[in-house]
């Protein structure tokens, strides 16, 4: 129970859905859920929970977002996107079923050099085009061999890469990477992994033994159309609620800087959610909420705690209405678009201090 009347609303039925949706898409692959970053906001145990059985594998990006899922009870193999950091890792990775995708030499030296309470399982990332991790493409038989040397591995390692321009259908870097990844898979006789959502949805030739769906398992992409196609559905949706209203005459500013002046006599509505939530902080923006069945503009800069809405066309609405911020009306990725950044930005900065409550059947 929160005082303030401000909350994301998560569906983890609709994760699950998406979840499958995805799964579709590739009949053939296998599909970890990647909930890194408290899976996109939404929060990472409650959505492994609701994963757990389904996916046969979790990812996120570094260990200690491991930790809290095995704390929770999560039992199922957890992928760790960047590896470790340093060597005394590798012997908690083994017990606890990390799977550590191994992604330069000097890890590489560390599992050499690191005695191990029992088999690990790692991925090796070959870096095929995004130049932010993973080895060098030619090292990679020798890479492979030394990691089969340690005689630590529990399984022959999945080769990985990883996807800069997946979400423009015809741009070229992506049939070098993905024919790059598959020429290493095929000389080296390795299972492989590449795409994430945006290749899952519109690359099929990227499709192989491992995917790596994230933002879609959320309803997010930058894929629009596409997304809606597929039949993807928004997991969250922020509400808050109108807390005071003030008739403005024109000329009237509001906000800090008086960005914003009524052109004309205008209704305001102050809405009880700001920047400190994570709503993006702007003081132009084209931004809309949702009451009443209508859209309205957000105008004037946007506070830490509060926004101010034009609510002129909706006379009828009244202090403690409830207003969606983003979600099933207004979505994530138009929001995002319009300030100029991506749903992954967004959903991934919703502050703790925004409540999230859970919705499952
Ligand atoms: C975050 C991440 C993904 C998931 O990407 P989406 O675009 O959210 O689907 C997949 N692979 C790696 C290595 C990642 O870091």
């Amino acid at each position: 129970m929160t005082y303030r009347p401000s909350y994301a609303e998560i569906n983890l039925d609709i994760i699950r859905s998406n979840y499958r949706l995805s799964c579709q898409l590739a009949p053939g692959s296998q599909h970890l859920a990647v909930i890194k970053a408290n899976a996109y906001g939404h929060g990472a145990v409650p959505v492994a929970k609701i994963l757990e059985g389904t996916a046969p594998a979790f990812a996120v990006a570094f260990m200690d977002e491991a930790i809290i899922l095995r704390e929770a009870g999560i039992r199922s193999p957890i992928l760790v996107l960047e590896g470790c950091f340093r060597a005394q890792e590798l012997a908690l990775a083994a017990q606890q079923n990390f799977w550590l995708m191994l992604h330069s030499p000097e890890q590489i030296d560390m599992l050499e050099a690191t005695p191990i309470p029992s088999p690990l399982t790692c991925w090796l990332k070959i870096d095929t085009g995004m130049h932010r991790l993973g080895i060098e493409a030619e090292h990679t038989a020798v890479m492979l061999q030394r990691l089969k040397n340690t005689g630590k591995l529990a399984q022959p390692p999945v080769l990985a890469s990883h996807m800069a321009n997946a979400e423009e259908l015809h741009n070229a870097a992506n049939q070098r990477q993905i024919e790059q990844l598959k020429q290493l898979a095929r000389n080296n006789n390795s299972p492989l992994s590449l795409a994430n959502s945006a290749a899952l949805m519109q690359l099929p030739a990227s499709h192989s033994d491992w995917n790596r769906p994230g933002i879609m398992l959320y309803g997010g992409s930058a894929l629009i159309g596409r997304s809606e196609q597929i039949g993807l559905r928004p997991t969250m949706t922020v509400y808050s609620e109108i807390m005071a209203i003030r008739q403005l005459s024109e000329g009237a500013a509001v906000g800090y800087g008086g960005h914003w002046q009524a052109p004309a006599p205008s209704l305001i509505a102050t809405v009880a959610i700001g920047y400190g939530d994570g709503y993006p902080r702007s003081t132009d923006s084209q931004c809309e909420v949702f009451l009443h069945g209508q859209r309205a503009r957000v105008v004037g800069s946007v506070s830490m705690d509060m926004l101010a809405v034009d609510i002129s066309h909706i006379p009828q609405a009244k202090v403690g209405d409830k207003v969606e911020i983003w979600g099933e009306n207004i979505a994530v990725t138009e929001l995002a678009t319009r300030v100029n950044t991506l749903s992954y930005e967004l959903l991934t900065r919703v502050n703790q201090r925004l409540p999230r409550r859970y919705i499952e059947a």
